[in-house]
């Protein structure tokens, strides 16, 4: 408000405005700074690893799929507020991490708090806490996150120690607070990630119960920059350059349901 008062008097002499226009245009202009303060800091917490969004995803990409649900994930805080979860699969380079970073950054824009992890960064500082004996304390502390986002969880490798973590946090998140979770493998091949099959189920049953999931399934889109980038230089070098048909995407229609 400091900074811009005498410009908004100048404008409000100008523009003969009554003291309460004048009033109203300065409690706005702080307000919106005060927004875009707190959006800056909430961003630069969240630590989202790219700064991709919806706008630049290729739907088209993904056949068949219907960006409805996901799209309502980034519109509306409900499920925030319900503490749902949003489990993405899919193979490899089909966006996943695209997609939870934008969701994530939709949420902060919503004005919630969100923070991403890699999925064995997240369990190496779970487990470090743990061994501190200061792993309640530091569930407590993710409380602050509206959202968390939990990205490759497969590749966290099958110990006791590793996944039990990773248990706890979502045993403690359940019904609290969100996750957005995001693997390369199915369900049926997390008994590879928890340390007993019990476990598997309990995790599973956990978030699922309130969860959107969301499949994924095409050619990796790395894979298909890359072919294009070749098939660019191939035809800029040769003249009887050999271009090859780029694989079919596997056609899904139920790409999304709700648990
Ligand atoms: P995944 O996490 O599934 O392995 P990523 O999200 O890391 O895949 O995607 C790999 C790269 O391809 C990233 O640079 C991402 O922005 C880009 N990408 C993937 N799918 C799309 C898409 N449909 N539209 C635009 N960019 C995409
Ligand atoms: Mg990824």
């Amino acid at each position: 408000m400091l900074t811009q008062w005498e410009t908004l008097e100048h404008q409000a002499m100008q523009e003969q405005w009554s003291y309460a226009q004048f009033l109203l245009a300065l409690c706005e202009t702080e307000v919106e700074r005060r927004w875009s303060q707190r959006l800056k800091r909430s961003l630069n917490e969240a630590q989202l690893p790219s700064a991709k969004t919806l706008a630049t995803f290729d739907w088209s990409h993904l056949k068949d799929f219907n960006p409805a649900p996901l799209m309502q994930l980034t519109a509306d805080s409900g499920w925030l507020k319900r503490a749902e979860n949003c489990l993405m699969f899919g193979p490899s380079g089909v966006g996943k991490t695209h997609l939870a970073c934008a969701v994530a950054r939709a949420t902060v824009e919503l004005g919630y708090r969100a923070k991403f992890f890699a999925a064995t960064t997240l369990v190496q500082t779970l487990q470090h806490a743990k061994r501190q004996l200061l792993l309640p304390n530091t569930l407590k502390k993710l409380d602050r996150y509206d959202l968390l986002v939990i990205d490759d969880l497969g590749y966290v490798k099958k110990s006791e120690a590793e996944t039990s973590v990773l248990f706890e946090l979502i045993a403690h998140r359940y019904e609290r607070k969100s996750l957005l979770v995001t693997a390369n493998q199915p369900f049926s091949q997390w008994n590879t990630i928890f340390a007993d099959d019990m476990m598997t189920v309990a995790a599973v049953d956990r978030l699922v119960h309130h969860a959107l999931i969301v499949q994924l399934q095409a050619e990796s889109y790395r894979k298909r920059s890359a072919d294009q980038r070749s098939q660019t230089q191939d035809a800029s070098q040769t003249t009887h350059s050999q271009v090859g048909a780029s694989a079919p995407v596997p056609a899904e229609t139920d790409n999304c349901r709700d648990n």
